[in-house]
């Protein structure tokens, strides 16, 4: 990437259109692009949405409501389209808080038109992932009306969707547009602008994750896309408390980083700088939650936790002298059936997938595990200078209650045994090099994990 278009990318005043442009050959030896085409993050952002169909020459949207977020822009939406006469078709989801499941998605069908030629989304997590996934399957464009700036999925491509009670990741399509207005975004209830920020500073774990990663395991990895996520990033934490007051300034600044995180993912080619190890943790702590039809917990307030989790554990790992042929010797003796025996139990239906995961890249290996223990010596000194580049855990958490959010895994209603529990099976999720599989191979799961237990507990 040339140094001016470098330079653009990382100053925080770009525009955020500026990432869309093109694809950007980059010094890490890859091409970056993203097939969103235009993003307004902005007041009165709602009043581009017209031109932009006319524009691109729609003629039917159907427009997908739940009840909260029709009540939020519903006549707003309706009178633009009718002053502009703009043909139009829309569906209101009969729950204030609809679930993405096969309910949802059969009945956006059932009352789909089929003149439309695009859907528009209003709404936030779970009307991005069903107008994601059912645009995706009929196969045509669709548009995102941001209402909430609660977590950073709207510039992704996939829908995770809860089929069979188990959250399931389904390939869908990029949204052709984003409209963010900050007006709408400023009456997002605060546990939700909350939860956005907390899915952001999960960011600080999951960067640190993947450097590590880099060193460890060579997984690619592109200091560019890293360094747009992290200035946004920044951005958000040096503003928490104007964003606890909901400064336009501030808002604006957690949906461009919301946004931004998900173009980091198309640039990178994969979810690596956006989710790491607090990612992996909130995800089991979601799927015991659904197992256990417990009342679902908002995504960004569990990675805000997850990430606070992995931070000190980082911080307890540097604050240790680590004996490295204690880890190699207690690695030689994995039991692989003992494993799988613990799995069947810890992920219940969804057991059957991590095991064929493990068979196929056997992370867990001795052999592998061995490789990565002699990689983390010798690169020690390296790996302790990225996680001093944290911010404390301690940090993180005040962060957290400026907000009002819920700051430990007690606050969610996760109790000693499943907080453990996670440390030691969550990274069996996916293969992806992070804090809990370098706890792993280091044979300290238990041992930090129950230190970080108690850290919440003296707090
Ligand atoms: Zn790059
Ligand atoms: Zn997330």
């Amino acid at each position: 990437m040339n140094l001016d278009k470098q330079a653009i990318l990382l100053d925080g005043n770009s525009d955020i259109n500026e990432y869309l442009k093109g694809s950007l050959g980059c010094d890490c030896g890859r091409e970056h692009s993203a097939a969103i085409k235009q993003i307004e993050i902005k007041e009165n952002a709602i009043y581009s949405l017209i031109p932009y169909l006319k524009a691109n020459s729609y003629r039917r949207p159907f427009l997908i409501f739940d009840k909260t977020t029709y009540k939020l822009a519903g006549d707003l939406l309706i009178n633009l389209f009718n002053e502009a006469n703009q043909a139009f078709s829309c569906h209101v989801i009969e729950s204030p808080e609809p679930v993405p499941d096969e309910w949802a998605v059969g009945d956006i069908l059932i009352h789909y038109d089929n003149s439309s030629d695009c859907i528009i989304g209003v709404g936030s997590g779970t009307i991005n992932d069903l107008s994601r996934f059912v645009s995706f399957r009929l196969g045509i464009p669709y548009i995102i009306v941001a209402t909430a700036p609660s977590m950073d999925g709207y510039a992704s491509n996939v829908a995770p969707l809860i089929v069979n009670h188990l959250k399931t990741t389904y390939e869908a399509q990029t949204a052709h547009a984003i409209f963010a207005d900050s007006s709408l975004l400023k009456s997002a209830p605060m546990n939700m602008l909350a939860a956005g920020i907390g899915d952001i500073l999960g960011k600080y774990s999951c960067l640190c994750d993947w450097e590590i990663a880099h060193i460890v395991t060579d997984e690619y990895y592109c200091p560019t896309v890293a360094a747009i996520v992290k200035r946004s990033l920044e951005a958000v934490s040096s503003g928490i408390h104007a964003a606890a007051a909901k400064s336009n300034d501030a808002i604006r600044d957690v949906m461009n980083a919301l946004v931004l995180s998900g173009i980091a993912m198309s640039y990178a080619g994969n979810s690596r700088p956006a989710s790491g190890s607090e990612h992996h943790l909130s995800h089991y702590w979601e799927m015991t939650y659904l197992f256990e039809g417990r009342k679902p917990v908002l995504h960004g307030t569990k990675v805000g936790i997850g990430t606070i989790a992995v931070i000190r554990a980082f911080e307890l790992l540097l604050s240790r002298k680590i004996d490295f042929d204690k880890a190699r010797a207690a690695a030689s003796s994995f039991d692989m059936h003992e494993w799988e025996a613990d799995m069947t139990e810890s992920f219940r239906q969804a057991a059957p997938t991590v095991i064929v995961l493990e068979r196929q890249v056997g992370k867990n290996n001795p052999e592998n595990v061995i490789r990565r223990i002699n990689k983390l010596e010798a690169n020690w000194n390296e790996i302790a200078k990225i996680i001093a580049g944290l911010p404390a855990a301690d940090k993180i958490r005040s962060w957290l209650r400026a907000l009002g959010a819920a700051d430990s895994p007690m606050a969610i209603g996760i109790d000693r045994k499943l907080f453990i529990k996670s440390f030691a099976v969550a990274k069996e999720l996916r293969n992806r090099y992070g804090l809990l599989q370098i706890l792993f191979d280091l044979s300290l799961t238990e041992e930090i994990a129950e230190e970080v237990w108690e850290y919440f507990q003296q707090n």
